[in-house]
């Protein structure tokens, strides 16, 4: 998806406060218009104006549908308009505001809408519906200067929303770009220590049950010494790509300098064994002699209400046991997973 597309949800999020408070208050001069003018008698049309408004307002607020979002936000310019073309066609004195509501309406929505051709077809509209209210005696003569607004008020319009929706844009284009590097690790391109620990705790919290587990390469130094460091690097690589391929992950990330997290979900012993299983054996086959290495786990089952120090210890706890105990294999509950698994079956 392009970026500038990804972006468009938090734009959204960043700009729903604005627009709402915008469009109250338009609907505060609407009623305004309505209560001060004297001579104002409320009818169907008035009444269904305002009834539209407050439901559109409340419904812009609400809704999480985006299509839905960008065309409330239309209806309501329009809406407005309909409004107050009704009220000046039917109340003749009041039509010497009609050019100067016309630019207010179109330079005030320059920032509500979050694509630049939205605002143009919503200010069109605008233009068109108060245009036949503009049609009277005090413009005799000078029409050339209805047409110098509507221009002058659109281009003013189009270029406060196009420059403050590009300056909006690259604002959040450079904070996601700083999030995604501050949340990935440079080397594996996996979650760093700090967002894998920042998911671990908001699983905790959510209320999740799970599995988590500690891998630590084993010998890695010594692949370090032997080979060189940028093996080990294509190690490290590698590693991330078979917790990338092994299926059923929640999420995972590096913990540590050769140490890597992985939490799995669910309540079952089994299948967490399943994959701890599948992820050693990827390991062992994911780089081709004399290259190749193993990796050592341990895990810890963890649920709601459960500190998240705790779990951890309770993982290095079975890691130093799958060290301890000729390395390669994993560790749960002090025993080898071959064990657990063995347990469960009797
Ligand atoms: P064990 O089986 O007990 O885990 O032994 P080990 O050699 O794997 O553990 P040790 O803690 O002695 O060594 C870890 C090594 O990992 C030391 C360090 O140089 C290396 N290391 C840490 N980060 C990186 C890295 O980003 N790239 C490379 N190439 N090596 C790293
Ligand atoms: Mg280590
Ligand atoms: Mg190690």
């Amino acid at each position: 998806m392009p970026a500038n597309l990804k972006l468009r949800p938090r734009m959204r999020r960043l700009l729903s406060p604005a627009v709402t408070q915008a469009e109250l208050i338009g609907i505060i001069a609407w009623l305004g218009v309505l209560l001060i003018h004297p001579a104002m008698q409320l009818d169907i049309y008035l009444v269904a104006i305002t009834l539209g408004l407050s439901g559109v307002c409340c419904l812009h607020r609400m809704t999480a549908n985006f299509f839905l979002w960008r065309v409330l936000g239309g209806i309501y310019g329009v809406l407005l308009s309909v409004g107050f073309a009704y009220v000046i066609s039917t109340h003749g004195e009041l039509r010497i505001f009609a050019l100067p509501l016309a630019v207010t309406l179109v330079i005030s929505s320059a920032i509500l809408f979050i694509s630049a051709q939205d605002y143009l077809i919503c200010v069109t509209l605008v233009w068109l519906i108060l245009w036949p209210c503009m049609q009277v005696d005090i413009y005799a003569g000078a029409q050339v200067y209805l047409y110098i607004f509507c221009a002058a008020s659109i281009s003013v319009g189009f270029i406060l929303n196009f420059s403050y929706l590009k300056n909006l844009r690259s604002v959040l284009l450079v904070e996601s770009e700083f999030r995604e590097m501050a949340e990935t690790d440079y080397l594996t391109s996996i979650l760093n220590r700090r967002a894998f620990m920042q998911s671990f705790d908001a699983l905790i919290a959510s209320g999740q049950r799970g599995y988590f587990m500690m891998l630590d390469i084993d010998s890695f130094k010594q692949k370090n010494d032997l080979y060189g460091h940028d093996v080990g690097d294509r190690i490290l690589c590698s590693m991330a790509t078979c917790l990338k391929t092994t299926q059923g992950s929640h999420s995972f990330g590096r913990i540590g300098g050769e140490e890597f997290g992985v939490l799995l979900l669910g309540d079952d012993p089994a299948v967490a064994c399943d994959f701890a299983r599948d992820l050693l054996q990827a390991i062992r086959g994911s780089v081709a002699a004399p290259h190749n290495y193993t990796c050592s786990a341990g895990m810890a089952r963890f649920s709601a209400g459960d500190e998240m120090s705790a779990v951890l210890k309770n993982a290095d706890r079975n890691l130093y046991g799958a060290k301890h105990n000729g390395k390669d294999r994993a560790y749960l509950e002090g025993k080898p997973i071959e064990l657990q698994e063995r347990a469960a079956v009797q």
